[in-house]
């Protein structure tokens, strides 16, 4: 399996291989291609299995397939991770495998002055990486807009329960519109994780390695 098997674009291709990515990991030969087809994922696997660019480089062909209407761009891909950590490592990998696709991202997470990212949400984004709390402070105070959404990511989803995030993710799910493709990743599948999968996934593929 290579990843012009997984039929990415060339600035794609070329970006991983800057990366020095010679093959697809796993769970990317997985879900990849399911992604592509815009499938709702139910994925469970770790961190350090490739996860991150498994739902990265797909989410990064699609928007770049769809070009932007003139005006400033809108945020269309939201993927919400339960620490600040991850959402730095989610953002910097956009960055590196998008480096060709001319896609903008922003993280935003709390703990750190609101200013430098309310503008970089101004300047217009089109993929935003997030942790809960900030999210919803940003949404009440306005600079966070998502009619335009169309992929909603939920990472880590086992975490974000254990620290106690359900109600914030339920409260994002609640504006965020109803037709998209929706991609959930989690280390384990207790009952509690299926449930809120349940309420998020419309016939998902499922992906495990
Ligand atoms: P993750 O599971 O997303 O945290 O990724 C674990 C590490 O594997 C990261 O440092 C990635 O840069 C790296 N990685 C992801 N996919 C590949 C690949 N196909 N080939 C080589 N390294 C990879």
């Amino acid at each position: 399996m290579t990843f012009e098997n997984l039929n990415l674009i060339e600035p794609i291709l070329r970006a991983l291989q800057a990366e020095g990515y010679t093959k697809p990991t796993p769970i990317q030969a997985q879900a990849i291609p399911y992604i592509l087809e815009q499938r709702d994922i139910l994925g469970c696997a770790q961190t350090g299995t490739g996860k991150t660019a498994a739902f990265s480089i797909p989410i990064l062909q699609l928007l770049h397939a769809q070009p932007q209407q003139n005006g400033p761009r809108k945020i269309r891909t939201l993927i919400l991770t339960p620490t600040r950590e991850l959402a730095i490592q989610i953002g910097e990998s956009l960055t590196a495998y998008g480096k060709f696709t001319g896609l903008k991202n922003t993280v935003i997470f709390g703990g750190v002055p609101q200013r430098p990212q309310t503008d970089a949400l101004r300047a217009g984004i089109d993929i935003l990486v997030a942790t809960p709390g900030r999210l919803l402070d940003l949404m009440a105070q306005k600079y966070v807009h998502l009619q335009h959404l169309q992929l909603f990511v939920l990472d880590e989803a086992d975490r974000m329960l254990d620290m106690g995030f359900v109600n914030d993710v339920r409260k994002v799910l609640k504006v965020l519109p109803e037709k998209k493709q929706s991609l959930f990743f989690s280390a384990t599948m207790a009952p509690e994780i299926m449930k809120l999968a349940d309420t998020i996934l419309v016939n998902p593929a499922k992906v495990e390695v």
